[in-house]
């Protein structure tokens, strides 16, 4: 039998990843994430998948897969599925972003998890602060230059450039040919070149199949291609002009932007103040010697929330949580020296302000991507009435995780694979626009359905 490729999410959606690639008797899944709309039809905030059913009721609505070998018992409890020993060999990850991760609780702990060594640290970090997705399986760690084999498939990890550090494509040697997988990339972060380094190194493999991400493959990719950079000059600027507190909010895991935000904090000689969770992960990624970041005492502040009156008692703390109980600040430290201050605060901290007590007229930047569906409006209304309740300028201000969508259509001209499958993106068909796609051919994806891998 030939090799092939079954994609069971990614398609037609942005995230959700999960290919499974078997070749001969080995089986691989790559990623195995979270879709951002996955089963928004049928569980909200008041219906949730019963957890006594395990994978039971994701089944039902074709959230998960049906792959046998691949769940772990407690998956499997309450489900027509029975438990068998595993009959897939191994996870590999691109990168620790939920919607390619974020499915991996439901899978058999006995098979390994793959990943860069970037990754693995973020995990430990999220592992001691919160929980983590890859708890229980054994983790093999990989960089670039490293090479690995699973069965007749030899993986050749990539690094490439996205919005959280640590980010693979894959080219994978398969009995059937070279494939290359992208991952998620981007090429206007501080790393940018690193995608360049995937591309010449997949263009010299000509791969028979080329899987890529499309995020801004999309009819109306007209927002502006902000770049790390320009977000940093205009960062400082904002800033600068501000008498009173700024404080913002971005994705924690992001390092780039956590640099960002410092950097712009050192250049309007303030104090940058993050999360004990963020201090978590910055301790954790010291250890990476690839990677700059603030040092946690030293460079940033962290912030104690209060969660009791009067003198902070180690017991009201995770253990986790208890280093930075006396070297924190909290929030009536902030509250008298506001204009010395970048906080960055979560909205599920907002709270924190009615204590912060901020001063009319300082700013909040909103250093995330803008709503892109019905629940992200609702929460962007709700981030609003409280800048507005006190009394705040709202600043927008992002670079984008993911290409532009000419670049992904250069990326794909430049490869020049001969098939081209879209994941990761709403809009596939709109791959066949690509001026020069002419020496690929594009192959759509479908859901559980086996894509044979052959140069023929
Ligand atoms: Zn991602």
């Amino acid at each position: 039998m030939l090799p092939r490729l079954t994609c069971y999410g990614g398609v037609g959606e942005i995230g959700g990843n999960k290919f499974l690639l078997e070749d001969k008797d080995t089986k691989v899944l790559l990623d195995f994430g979270t879709g951002f709309a996955d089963g928004s039809e049928y569980f909200d905030s008041f219906i949730a998948p019963r957890q006594v059913n395990g994978a039971g009721d994701l089944f039902e609505f074709g959230l998960l897969p049906e792959i046998s070998g691949l769940y772990s018992e407690k998956a499997l409890q309450n489900t027509a599925m029975k438990y068998g020993e595993p009959e897939v060999d191994a996870i590999v990850l691109t990168h620790y972003h939920w919607d390619h991760t974020g499915r991996i609780g439901y899978i058999d702990p006995k098979i390994p998890v793959y990943c860069g060594e970037t990754t693995s640290l973020i995990d430990d970090a999220y592992a001691e602060s919160g929980s983590s997705p890859l708890d229980g399986h054994v983790v093999k760690k990989f960089r670039t230059g490293d090479r690995f084999s699973l069965g007749p498939m030899e993986f050749v990890p990539v690094h490439v450039d996205h919005s959280i550090p640590g980010a693979y494509g894959f080219l994978i040697h398969t009995s059937g040919g070279p494939i290359a997988y992208t991952g998620d990339f981007r090429f206007h972060g501080p790393a940018g070149s690193m995608t360049e380094d995937f591309i010449q190194m997949a263009t010299r493999e000509r791969p028979i199949l080329l899987v890529t991400e499309g995020t801004r493959v999309s009819p109306d990719d007209i927002k502006g291609n902000l770049s790390e950079k320009a977000v940093l000059e205009e960062a400082s600027r904002v800033v600068k002009g501000t008498n009173g507190l700024v404080f913002s909010t971005f994705r924690g895991n992001d390092v780039d932007r956590i640099n960002t935000f410092y950097e712009a904090a050192v250049r309007s000689g303030r104090r940058m103040v993050v999360s004990m969770k963020m201090a978590v992960l910055l301790e954790r990624l010291k250890a990476d010697r690839k990677l700059r970041v603030p040092r946690v005492g030293k460079d940033v502040d962290v912030y104690v929330r209060r969660k009791k009156t009067g003198k902070l008692d180690d017991s009201d703390y995770y253990p986790w949580e208890r280093p930075y109980l006396d070297r924190g600040v909290s929030a009536v430290d902030i509250g008298q020296k506001q204009d010395q201050v970048l906080l960055h605060l979560e909205a599920w901290n907002f709270p924190e302000l009615i204590d912060i007590k901020p001063e009319r007229g300082g700013t909040y930047i909103h250093a995330a991507t803008e709503a892109f569906n019905e629940e992200g409006e609702r929460e962007e209304i709700v981030i609003k009435n409280w800048i507005a309740h006190v009394g705040f300028r709202y600043a927008q201000l992002h670079a984008s995780g993911h290409a532009a969508m000419k670049e992904v259509g250069n990326l794909v001209v430049g490869i020049g694979a001969k098939r081209v499958v879209p994941v990761h993106t709403e809009y596939p068909g709109l791959f066949k626009s690509f001026a020069g796609l002419g020496r690929s051919a594009l192959k759509l994806p479908v859901s559980g359905e086996p894509i044979a891998l052959s140069a023929a």
